[in-house]
């Protein structure tokens, strides 16, 4: 490769004091090098490995790495191995000093820094000059850098136990407050539903009006949604902590697929889409548990609803492969990217601008919590199943639709009115 004599040459400096870094930045700058700067040893690191640069200057006394550390992990780098990294320190005992060189520093600037003299240090630096420990003293410095190696490394691994059992401390609040808010919501959530369809009949035989009618209509549509989003939140909340109780039955396919198409053809009607399923008649049962699965499968309907324009179509179709049974969900919708198709499964993972989100839930892409997805994954990975899907991508104008597939074991064990919580 040609020689580039007039590239400016690379100098990373690694400080976690803001002013210091300023500093030496406008200094080197000045006499014509490309300086990087990185604000602590880990970073540092990861910057030498792209940048490669030609010396890497570093503070010692840094909070996480030193640079003492920082040195010895740069002269084990493939990349680095070569490169002269110059310690900058206050600490003027000569002990420290060959310390530092025995970690790997092929030298030492004092702070404060000598503006004036900064720029010719570096420049013989760079041009070879190296500074050499004592052999006489260089075994025993060896051994007491590896002792202050092994003193950081305990108390290092000790505080990262502690954050970790921390963190599980908070994850675990965390997740019992979601699961106690969403139970007390639950509760009075149900009753209103309840009261609010009373009402609804009450009204409907009263006859007294369609103003009222639609009012107790619509307080009927939110509780509703209301009741959906409590459901989906101890569901994915029990998903999480691996509590899903499955009642695992002989499950007939075509009962649960039939009774989904039902609840979902006056919307399908409204929006003018076809939604069929094939035949299912001579499938044998599943084993799992008809409500879970009812509500994994339909939460890929109402998906479907959603995100297919008017007009469209939607289907459920159904087959045994080997020992499996192949379930797929497919529309002529928008369609998902691919680089989304992994994700679109994980918890709030919503791809439309939440400024789409509407207060119906079989608008066209009118967005949800980002949920549904979470709790139909969990559901049939409960079930020892798969799910996945496939599409060409995301396109509004063409419509490439979207086919969600289930793998169903047939051949789990039924367990009798047990759980297969395991999963
Ligand atoms: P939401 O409650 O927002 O519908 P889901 O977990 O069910 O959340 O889906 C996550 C995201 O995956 C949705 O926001 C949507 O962008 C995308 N998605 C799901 N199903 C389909 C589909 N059939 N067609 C296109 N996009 C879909």
């Amino acid at each position: 490769m040609p020689t580039q004599p007039l590239s400016p040459l690379k100098i990373l400096y690694i400080e976690d004091d803001s002013n210091s870094r300023r500093l030496v930045q406008r200094i080197l700058q000045a006499e014509g090098y490309e300086v990087h700067v990185a604000e602590d040893g880990l970073a540092g690191l990861e910057l030498a490995r792209q940048i490669r640069p030609a010396l890497v200057l570093t503070d010692v006394n840094m909070g996480g790495m030193t640079g003492h550390e920082v040195a010895t992990r740069l002269k084990e780098m493939p990349e680095t191995k070569h490169t002269p990294v110059i310690a900058m320190t206050a600490n003027m005992l000569q002990t420290d000093r060959e310390i530092a060189l025995v970690a790997g520093c092929d030298g030492y600037i004092t702070k404060p820094i000598d503006i004036d003299a900064l720029p010719g240090q570096i420049e013989q630096f760079l041009a070879g000059a190296r500074e050499q420990v004592d052999a006489g003293v260089k075994v025993q410095r060896l051994e007491e850098y590896r002792n202050t190696l092994g003193v950081r490394l305990e108390a290092t691994v000790a505080e990262l136990q502690h954050a970790n059992n921390e963190l599980r401390r908070m994850d675990k609040m965390k997740k019992d407050f979601v699961v106690i808010t969403s139970h007390e919501l639950r509760t009075p959530a149900t009753l209103i539903y309840g009261y609010i369809k009373l009402l609804k009949m009450e009204t409907d035989q009263l006859n007294i009006g369609e103003h009222f009618d639609m009012i107790v209509e619509k307080i009927l549509t939110a509780t509703q949604r209301m009741n959906d989003a409590v459901d989906a939140i101890i569901n994915v909340s029990l998903i999480d902590s691996e509590q899903l109780e499955l009642t695992a039955k002989p499950v007939d396919l075509q009962d649960v697929v039939q009774s989904i198409v039902q609840q979902m053809q006056p919307v399908a009607l409204q929006r003018s889409q076809k939604l069929y399923m094939s035949d299912m008649a001579a499938l044998p049962p599943v084993p799992g548990d008809a409500n879970y699965l009812r509500k994994a499968l339909s939460n890929l309907v109402d998906n479907a609803v959603k995100y297919t324009p008017d007009g469209g179509s939607i289907g459920i179709e159904a087959a045994v492969e080997f020992d499996t049974m192949h379930i797929i969900v497919s529309d002529t919708g928008i369609g998902i990217n691919r680089a989304d198709q992994e994700h679109i499964f994980e918890k709030f993972y919503v791809l439309e601008d939440s400024a789409y989100h509407s207060t119906n839930k079989s608008t066209f892409m009118g967005g949800g919590m980002g949920l549904g997805l979470t709790v139909t994954h969990g559901i049939i990975r409960a079930h020892g199943g798969r799910i996945w899907v496939d599409s060409e991508g995301q396109d509004t104008e063409r419509l490439p639709g979207s086919r969600f597939h289930i793998m169903l074991p047939m051949t789990a064990p039924i367990k009798r009115e047990a759980t297969l919580a395991e999963k």
